[in-house]
């Protein structure tokens, strides 16, 4: 048996395996496959992470990470985590054809893009609708494109696009955004942006890829048209719980409950990072959260031996 079984490889689950493979725990970290490195993995510059006056790129933090964890003898395992429960003395993490079997689990799994929910959103998913503007704005190189969304992630992807989209649509379903101030003026001070507000895609139109939208004014009920080339989502992340559904306490939109100490309701089972951060979701405190979730399974593994 394994002292600890860390699922998910973000910023959060990658600090829990350096500080539990500095306590000699030997952690294996189940990384995931596609979203291997988290949120991070998806993003441009980092401003805001302390120690990086000039920034960091998100994947270059996320592979010093790895090799921080590494170098204190944590073992990466690239799968995908695909069932958990309880057994004798602990817990069992599926993942692909292995199993894994651990006194403690620290569940660090994190959030994935939210979707609008509309049908043609998934038809046109990877010929013209996206999540991620990091990974597909080179697609757009003189095209016009809408971004949808009032937060920072918004914020954050409509800039980006700038670099490559002749225009940058900011569609909003309210009045006013949630991003932070300084994003905020950066997007509307921006001069290939612009911004509808109260206003939220109705349809998504085209053949093979996106060449329109419907737009619904949330407030008339009005419905237009607008041709258009690509259509980025930003509106939030929900949280990648479903393994734990039914065996652990999750909130009403499915993030794991935890304390204040990032235990969850089962004994020796932690979690940290934007699976049950509701508030804050920062690279930061995701970090200090796995930092908390290691030091206290590295004392519940102590305490049971
Ligand atoms: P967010 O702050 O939750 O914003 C989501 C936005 O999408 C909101 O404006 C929301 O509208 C809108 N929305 C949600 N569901 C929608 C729907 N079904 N249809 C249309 N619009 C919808 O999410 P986020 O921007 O991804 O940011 C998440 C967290 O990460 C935040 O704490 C943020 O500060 C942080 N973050 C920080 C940075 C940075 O510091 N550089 C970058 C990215 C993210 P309403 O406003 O009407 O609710």
């Amino acid at each position: 048996m394994e002292n600890v079984v860390i699922v998910g490889s973000g910023i959060s689950g990658l600090t829990a395996a350096i500080y539990a493979a500095r306590a000699n725990l030997e952690p294996i970290v189940l990384t995931g496959v596609a979203e291997n490195g988290g949120q991070l993995m998806l993003t441009t510059e980092v401003e805001n992470f302390p120690g990086f006056p000039d920034g960091v790129q998100g994947p270059d933090l996320i592979m010093k990470l790895q090799d921080q964890a590494k170098k204190f003898g944590a073992k990466l395992v690239q799968e995908d985590a695909t069932g958990f429960e309880q057994v004798d003395g602990g817990y069992k993490v599926t993942a692909g054809d292995s199993t894994f079997e651990a006194k403690s689990i620290i569940i660090s799994t994190g959030a994935s893009a939210r979707w609008l929910g509309l049908e043609s959103e998934q038809k046109f998913k990877g010929r013209g609708v996206s999540t991620c503007a990091t990974c597909d704005a080179y697609f757009y190189k003189d095209k016009e494109v809408i971004v949808v969304g009032g937060g920072d992630s918004m914020a954050e992807e409509g800039l980006f696009l700038t670099k490559f989209a002749s225009k940058v649509i900011v569609v909003h379903r309210r009045d006013e955004f949630r991003a932070s101030k300084i994003m905020q003026d950066r997007v509307m001070n921006h001069e290939k942006i612009e911004v509808v507000w109260d206003t939220e895609i109705d349809e998504i139109l085209g053949e093979q890829t996106v060449n329109a939208v419907k737009l619904k004014n949330v407030k008339t009920g009005e419905i237009t048209e607008k041709k258009i080339d690509g259509v980025f989502l930003a509106i939030g992340h929900i949280p990648n719980t479903k393994i734990f559904d039914g065996k652990i306490d999750l909130d009403e939109q499915g993030y794991v409950k935890t304390d204040r100490r990032m235990r969850t309701n089962l004994p020796g089972v932690f979690a940290c990072g934007d699976v049950q951060d509701t508030i804050y979701k920062q690279a930061v405190t995701a970090a200090g959260s796995g930092c908390q979730a290691a030091i206290e399974a590295e004392k519940f593994v102590e305490n049971i031996e």
